[in-house]
């Protein structure tokens, strides 16, 4: 079988969609069970261990790379503390890290989101790229990692009464921003990636609310509130979800 991201013809492994990195290993004391309910339809949560024969095992350890280096970085936004990155409380709903590997954070990102389209599983089907999914296919394969206005990338952090829950994986139904970008979104490890699907057209706003190249990132805080009640989680999603964030971020139109 031909190996989805070198395209050789190899022995398959039985990759994970998404590592289990992202939902077992240690956490801390003030880490409780996750309360959301799993009733809503719209609103599904990422079923766990889903593997696909997808990639050869060299191209399984190039994407194990960013994943460790994603993984690690996630451990340290949740507990709020890093000996690697800069993390600062700027606001009450705002948190700055500096110092993030741009490109292994954003290929480990982004290779998330293309397995999550290549998988032939139901779960993973609201996540389609089209024809997206070669050139994801082909900066993947070379390292050449997208520039920040190119597949952007927004992060959100989620809690409820101060708590954080890493072990919140959910996914979302893709939409559309500003006519031209698709909207595909996921939550892993507590956070909410927001991923902008467009490599041409540059979103009109400030860009500092994506993951900078300089390894600058602004997370905003939501609870886990909005996502419980499929009333407003719904509101959120297809309303206003992202201009909000946005306003949340930066008060970017002011
Ligand atoms: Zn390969």
């Amino acid at each position: 079988m031909k190996c989805q991201l070198c395209n050789l013809r190899k022995d398959l492994r039985n990759s994970h969609i998404i590592s289990e990195a992202f939902y077992s290993g240690l956490y801390d004391n003030k880490h409780r069970a996750l309360p959301v309910q799993k009733d809503s339809k719209k609103l599904d949560l990422i079923q766990k261990g889903i593997r696909e024969k997808l990639l050869c095992s060299d191209c399984e350890v190039k994407v194990s790379r960013w994943e460790d280096t994603l993984k690690r970085d996630l451990v340290d936004f949740g507990n709020l503390e890093s000996n690697f990155l800069a993390i600062t409380k700027v606001s009450k709903g705002l948190i700055k890290v500096e110092g993030i590997r741009y490109n292994e954070f954003k290929l480990g990102v982004l290779s998330i989101l293309w397995r999550m389209s290549l998988s032939s599983n139901e779960y993973f089907k609201s996540y389609n790229l089209g024809p997206y999914e070669e050139k994801f296919r082909k900066f993947l394969l070379e390292e050449a990692t997208p520039r920040e206005d190119q597949y952007a990338i927004c992060v959100s952090r989620y809690e409820l009464n101060g708590n954080f829950y890493p072990e919140l994986l959910l996914g979302f139904p893709p939409w559309r921003f500003d006519r031209y970008f698709i909207v595909q979104k996921f939550i892993i490890w507590g956070h909410c990636f927001t991923i902008f699907v467009n490599d041409k057209k540059s979103l009109p706003v400030n860009i500092n609310v994506f993951l900078r190249e300089s390894g600058n990132l602004f997370i905003d805080m939501r609870s886990l509130v909005d996502l419980a009640s499929r009333d407003s989680v719904m509101s959120r999603l297809f309303d206003n979800d992202v201009e909000k964030m946005f306003e949340e971020k930066m008060d970017w139109k002011k």
